[in-house]
């Protein structure tokens, strides 16, 4: 699989606003916001899709999801509510092939989505 901007971020080779870390998720915010709050959740182990995924990776899915509510709810994003948001391929609107959770927050969603 080829490297993506991701990786970049993942080994510190470009800056990002990196707003969470441990040893299986890194989380910065999204270079082109589409809402007052707008995280990535990425595993540092390189998944290029959600469809790429195997069972193998189920605790680390897990983990991006938890670690997503988890920083939802340490910005007073819970109550009120957000989206997460997990692109997949040309239809999926996917645009970086390093699986990632999108978090969104701070403004009401509509749906569907476009
Ligand atoms: P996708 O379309 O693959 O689901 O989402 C990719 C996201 O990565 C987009 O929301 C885009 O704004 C964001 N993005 C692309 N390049 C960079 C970058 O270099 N830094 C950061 N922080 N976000 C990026």
């Amino acid at each position: 699989m080829g490297d993506t901007i991701f990786g970049k971020i993942i080994r510190r080779e470009i800056p990002a606003d990196i707003v969470y870390e441990d040893d299986d998720v890194l989380a910065f915010r999204d270079l082109n916001p589409q809402a007052p709050v707008h995280v990535l959740f990425v595993p540092r182990k390189a998944i290029a899709t959600l469809d790429a995924a195997s069972a193998e990776d189920a605790e680390l899915l897990g983990k991006l999801l938890l670690a997503a509510a988890s920083y939802a709810r340490q910005e007073g994003l819970a109550e009120k509510g957000y989206r997460t948001v997990v692109n997949c391929n040309e239809h999926g609107g996917q645009t970086v092939f390093h699986l990632h959770v999108h978090l969104l927050g701070g403004r009401p969603m509509h749906w569907p989505p476009g």
